[in-house]
């Protein structure tokens, strides 16, 4: 995970100048948000299928050991390997390691939020190895040499225009190229072919691991991810040490709520589900020499599918949260929903939270698995209007844990000087009752000047930076206690 040198507030107002960022933002978030009340309006038993899900989620969670236990032993049984990273660094290490070892050139990669978290692109490279992004979005991203600001939709912040200039100045794409957006797509295609095709590696995420066959499951909407995960030799995935389900029919149930939330689809257009390499056949086992069985596991096996699965379950931080007050974050499946409604996210976009993973979930996540203590900001890019709670499918209770975070924060002493100073007031007025009602009748007086129709434009001092950006509304003309005496007399 990766914190930029400018502060957070440095990069929220460099979001908010950006004009273009927050066009494409209202236009994606807009959409999505439509699209998953449709999708779930078409779906009359939601609400049980998410109270169902959740429970497969709590269950799953409270019992990680057995279902790890028993995940990596049915990946074992089929024919794969099984990495356990407790940190960023021996997950690398491990995939470095193979990639020196089997002499990969070239890795395609398919969309992965825990890999953005390894930054195992930079690790390769390092290495000597080329890394291709295979999602487009990602491919974009890698082109333009930034991070993802969104959990499914990596390239949300751009707009069709800003893509383009791209294509044409790293791709040298033609204006036919640049037509519409199949022709841009089909350009990409083209391009992403031919490293499909020489590519020694493959890695992908995991959606979700099956424990009871040790199979992972993969959602795209592109191919890419089963170009990936069958075109090369070795197939590394790497997967979150929470993302299991116990059970094939529990995969059924995440499924059926991660596309609706994600896109509004009622599926993802490829679902792959893979259990173990390619398996070998007969006469590759009859063979002695590495070779040899290569050349014969090829004629006799299977058609597709890699001669190697690596499995990395990485921990990260992870075993720390699932023992804490923070342990529900880890129901979540990663399907955006709660970044597209918030009206934080609408606004800043993905990299002005400076984290892999931005938005509500990002919020609680990001500090729950590497400290509060240097991210403490994030907790507080929230309204605590609840919307992310209503959209998540998991009923994930994140304006909870943001509060959590936020007295964390300030028992790490990370508080904001003007928040001590005003909370130290605000103690200090509350035990004075005289106080209290003298700053509330000063605040009334000072609105009669301040505000029109309802609302202050702009607030002094300190606490100009909340009308920066929106209303202020104004002050009750007479406090609770002034209109409960005047009632009771
Ligand atoms: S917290 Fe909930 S809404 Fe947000 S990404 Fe995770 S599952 Fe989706």
């Amino acid at each position: 995970m990766t914190a930029a040198n400018v502060t957070f507030y440095e990069r929220v107002e460099d979001a908010l100048q950006d004009k273009k960022l927050r066009a494409a933002l209202e236009l994606a978030t807009t959409r999505f948000v439509t699209l998953r009340r449709n999708a779930f309006a078409s779906l009359p038993e939601a609400d049980a299928l998410r109270d169902h899900a959740r429970t497969i989620r709590a269950h799953t969670l409270a019992n990680l050991d057995r279902y790890l236990a028993q995940f990596a032993e049915a990946v074992e049984a089929n024919g794969g390997h099984i990495c356990w990273a407790e940190t960023p660094e021996e997950a690398n290490r491990y995939v470095v390691e193979l990639a020196k070892a089997r002499g990969v050139k070239t890795v395609v990669k398919s969309k992965s939020m825990i890999s953005e978290e390894l930054e195992i692109n930079h690790e390769l490279e390092a290495a000597g190895v080329r890394v291709v992004e295979t999602d487009l979005g990602e491919y974009i991203i890698q082109l333009a040499h930034e991070r993802p600001s969104h959990i499914i939709a990596p390239v949300i912040h751009k707009s069709r225009q800003q893509i383009a200039d791209l294509f044409r100045e790293k791709l040298r794409a033609t204006d036919a190229d640049l037509a519409d957006v199949p022709s841009m797509t089909a350009l990409a295609r083209r391009m992403l072919r031919a490293d499909f095709l020489q590519a020694d590696m493959g890695i992908s995420g995991v959606n979700f691991g099956v424990a009871e066959t040790g199979s992972i499951c993969l959602v795209t909407n592109e191919g890419n991810g089963r170009l990936t995960t069958t075109t090369p030799r070795i197939h590394v995935a790497m997967m979150g040490m929470e993302r299991l389900v116990p059970t094939l029919e529990d995969l059924g149930v995440m499924l059926q709520l991660l596309a609706r939330s994600a896109t509004g689809q009622k599926l993802s257009v490829y679902s792959n589900i893979v259990t173990g390499p390619r398996k070998r056949g007969k006469e590759a086992e009859r063979r002695g020499s590495e070779e040899n069985e290569r050349s014969a596991n090829r004629q006799s096996s299977e058609p597709d599918g890699p001669d190697e699965l690596h499995i990395i379950i990485l921990d990260n931080g992870r075993s720390k949260v699932l023992g804490s007050e923070l342990a529900e974050i880890l129901y979540c499946i990663r399907c955006g929903a709660c970044l597209n409604i918030c009206p934080v996210y609408q606004q800043i976009g993905g990299h002005a939270y400076g984290s892999v993973y931005p938005g509500p979930v990002g919020a609680v996540l990001t500090p729950g698995l590497l400290g509060v203590e240097s991210w403490s900001e994030l907790p507080h890019a929230s309204s605590l209007c609840g919307a992310c709670r209503e959209v998540c499918p998991m009923r994930i209770d994140i304006p909870r844990m943001l509060l959590k975070l936020r007295a964390d924060g300030i028992k790490a002493g990370k508080a904001p000087a003007w928040l001590k100073l005003g909370l130290r007031l605000y103690r200090l007025a509350v035990v004075r009752p005289w106080l209290y009602r003298l700053g509330g009748q000063m605040g009334r007086s000072g609105m009669k000047v301040l505000a029109r129709n309802g609302w202050s434009k702009k607030l002094p001092g300190p606490l100009a930076a909340w009308t920066d950006y929106r209303d202020f509304p104004a002050l009750a003309p007479k406090s609770f206690s002034q209109r409960w005496r005047e009632e009771r007399d």
